[in-house]
Formats: structure tokens, sequence, C-alpha cells
């Protein structure tokens, strides 16, 4: 369902490129994880990916098309349909409520019949938020608001899910619990899920490992851990 094919990426004020012939494919269902250290490429490869932008040379495929291939008004309806985001610092909009938070990528594209609700409030009971839905995200914790993040970003249904850096400002404990919910969602809902992390621990629940380093793919491993409990 994904296809990344050779793939460079300048930025017009850096002289190394981002990345340098990067190649990978993922299958529905996946879950891969993206590693390596700051700097070598995890944020671009997915902003590729989630066609919040072009590669300056290769192409990126999802479900077949090609994004380059979308004009820009179908190419915002694309991404919120296709595509779910997950960040390190949640993005919620502070003045909105939990629910409204939610709902707000379903208002986008016109659903605002009664389902939009009864569809927020049904993500938000998935990720264990049903009854905080009448808050606003200052009155919450991390770990909460990504929770709170996550159900935004599932609630079109995308066939991707984007997880740049998920568990970056969470504690242990809570970095933990976002990634279990992150692989339950993967396990349960048939999620294709690419997470970028320089953290191992949160790595340990991805199925394939990409380990990156200075824009390129170094090398591509199972996870013996992942593959032994599927
Ligand atoms: P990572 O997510 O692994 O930390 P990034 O994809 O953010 O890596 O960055 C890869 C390289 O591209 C770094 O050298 C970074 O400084 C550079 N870079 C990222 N975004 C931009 C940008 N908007 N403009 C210029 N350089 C950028
Ligand atoms: P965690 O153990 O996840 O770090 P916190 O100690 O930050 O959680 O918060 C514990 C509980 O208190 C959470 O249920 C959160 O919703 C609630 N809470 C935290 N900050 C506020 C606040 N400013 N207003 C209302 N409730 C809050």
């Amino acid at each position: 369902m994904l296809e990344v094919d050779d793939v460079y990426k300048s930025y017009a004020a850096a002289d190394a490129p981002a990345l340098r012939g990067v190649s990978l494919r993922a299958e529905k269902g996946d879950f891969l994880a993206i590693m390596g250290p700051s700097g070598c490429g995890k944020s671009t490869l997915l902003h590729l990916v989630g066609a919040m932008d072009q590669p300056s040379k290769g192409r990126v495929l999802v479900d077949g098309r090609s994004v380059a291939d979308l004009g820009d008004d179908e190419l915002a309806r694309w991404r919120r349909q296709k595509i779910g985001f997950v960040f390190q610092f949640f993005n919620l909009l502070p003045t909105l409520t939990v629910l409204e938070n939610v709902e707000l990528p379903r208002l986008l594209d016109g659903d605002n019949g009664g389902t939009c609700r009864e569809r927020a409030q049904a993500m938000l009971d998935l990720v264990g938020m049903g009854t905080k839905s009448r808050r606003f995200p200052a009155e919450l914790s991390g770990g909460e608001m990504q929770r709170v993040a996550i159900a935004r970003a599932l609630v079109n249904e995308p066939s991707l899910l984007l997880a740049d850096e998920p568990t970056g400002s969470l504690d242990t404990e809570n970095g933990e619990s976002v990634m279990r919910l992150l692989a339950g969602v993967n396990r349960d809902l048939g999620v294709t899920l690419l997470l970028a992390t320089h953290s191992s621990e949160a790595a340990r629940h991805a199925r394939r490992h990409v380990h990156m380093r200075d824009g390129a793919i170094e090398a591509l491993t199972e996870n013996p851990d992942v593959a032994a409990s599927v």
C-alpha cells in the first residue's frame, strides 16, 4: 500500500540532501519503525509519505496513487482521508474541547450530520478518553493529550497512520502506554503504521525496523520480539 522509490529530498537552505536514494515498501497492516539519530531524515521521510511535501527526485505511491499527480485542493482532501498524523507535541487546538478536536477532520470534509459526533465519541472511547470529551486540552496530562491526538488521527479511518516521535514529550510510563495503544490500533484496525523515533523502547513495538543514517537506509530488519508474538 506504500511504495517509496529512490527518493531524494534537498532543502534550499541546506548543503547536504536530507534524503538520498531512499526506497521502502509497506503492505497493508504493516508496522515500521524508522529509527536513527536526530537529523538522519526520519521526519523528512514521514512528511513526504504524508504528502506534506514533495520529493526532489523519485516518487511516493500510497494505495497506488502518486501524490505528485494531485492538485492542491484534491491533495488536502486526500491527505485528510487517507492519512492520520500524530506529532510529538500533540498539536491539539487549545480553544476546542477534546470532542471538538476529534470531530474537526470530519467537519472539514462536510460531515456535519449526527454521525460526526458519534464517530468522534466512539474514537475517544477506543483510546480510553471517552469520559473526558468535554475537557479542554490544557486540562489533560501529556499522555492523555496524545491519546486524543490519536483519536483525531483515526477519525476518518485513514489507511496510513504516521507518528513522528509520539513518545518524545512523554515520560517512560506514558510513552509505553501510548506505544501500546498505537500497536493495538495497528493490530486491531489494520491501519498501516509508520513510526519515526530515536527511542529503541518505542521501536520495540514495531514489526520491522528501518535504520537510517545521513539520509539513507542502512539496514532493514525484522523485529524478532514482535514477529514471535503475532
Ligand atoms: P530527523 O527527523 O531524523 O531528526 P529531519 O528529517 O528532521 O531528521 O532532518 C534531516 C536533515 O534535513 C537535517 O540535516 C535537517 O537539518 C534538515 N532539514 C529538515 N527540515 C529542513 C528544512 N525545512 N529546511 C532546511 N533543512 C531542513
Ligand atoms: P499523568 O500521571 O498522566 O502525568 P497528571 O498527573 O498530569 O497525569 O494528571 C492526572 C489527572 O489530572 C489526569 O486525569 C488529568 O486529566 C487531570 N489534570 C491534570 N491537569 C489538569 C488541569 N490543569 N485541570 C484539570 N485536570 C487536570
